[in-house]
């Protein structure tokens, strides 16, 4: 892919997002442009020449090896499984964790955040079908989760975030993320303390216009900017390498 044929796509998915969102009477939710295996001077670009301003990147090596180019120019979010014992490689170098999920990461980010003198910022992933292959918080475990996070004085909880199943069917994409924003909706009307909820992140390549008509307050897209991802080892989508892993 050029930089001026992702320039071409950034500028057509802005145009299909702004429709998504009118059509279904929706706020315009944030782009995230998710930049797994897009190579650094690529990002710079879409950064500096597209008006992309958040990035969100799903391995830890990735982005430390792509930091020096970024780093100070955009804003970053971690999008992707995250182990407990790479925390500490990005603390300093994320201003959001979108894929918390489970309490022994939060301890974990508790811990590195407190070293690192800051508060990281972080979405709960929020596993709405209960799939057993994939993480996230089932959704009837989330308040309780919330309840002990927010007695964590170096996170804050900004929102929730969600992966939909891969299905071809819209009808299916749409029931799920319907169940998720309802869960958003009903959370943020407790008005837990020391929980903010403004963030709902969902919505990809395949399926954000479902997801914006969904209540989507960020979307995540890769694909529809950068082009496909060659199969690569080490750059599957998550849900694919949770699929093989399980077989
Ligand atoms: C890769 C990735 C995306 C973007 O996927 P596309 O289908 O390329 O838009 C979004 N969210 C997460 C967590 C990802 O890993």
């Amino acid at each position: 892919m050029t930089n001026e044929e992702v320039r071409d796509r950034i500028a057509r998915v802005r145009e299909q997002i702004s429709n998504e969102a009118a059509k279904a009477g929706r706020k315009e939710p944030r782009l995230l442009a998710a930049t797994k295996t897009v190579p650094a001077e690529q990002i710079l670009f879409a950064v500096t020449e597209c008006g992309i301003d958040l990035i969100g990147e799903n391995r830890v090596q990735e982005l430390t090896a792509k930091y020096p180019v970024l780093e100070g120019r955009v804003r970053q979010h971690f999008i992707g499984r995250l182990q407990r014992n790479k925390v500490k490689y990005i603390i300093d170098k994320v201003d959001m964790i979108e894929s918390l999920d489970s309490m022994e990461l939060a301890l974990e980010i508790e811990k590195q955040a407190k070293k690192a003198g800051r508060v990281m910022d972080v979405l709960l992933e929020v596993n709405t079908g209960r799939e057993a292959q994939k993480g996230g918080f089932f959704p009837e475990m989330l308040e309780q989760a919330l309840g002990a996070i927010a007695e964590l004085p170096h996170l804050k909880v900004r929102g929730l975030m969600a992966v939909a199943p891969v299905t071809d069917s819209s009808v299916k994409k749409s029931r799920y993320f319907a169940e998720t924003y309802q869960k958003f909706i009903d959370i943020s009307q407790k008005k837990l303390h020391n929980i903010d909820m403004s963030i709902l992140s969902m919505g990809m390549t395949d399926s954000f216009p479902e997801a914006i008509a969904c209540g989507s307050t960020e979307v995540r897209l890769g694909s529809a900017l950068f082009g496909s991802r060659a199969a690569a080892p080490g750059t599957e989508e998550p849900q694919q390498e949770a699929n093989r892993k399980q077989k």
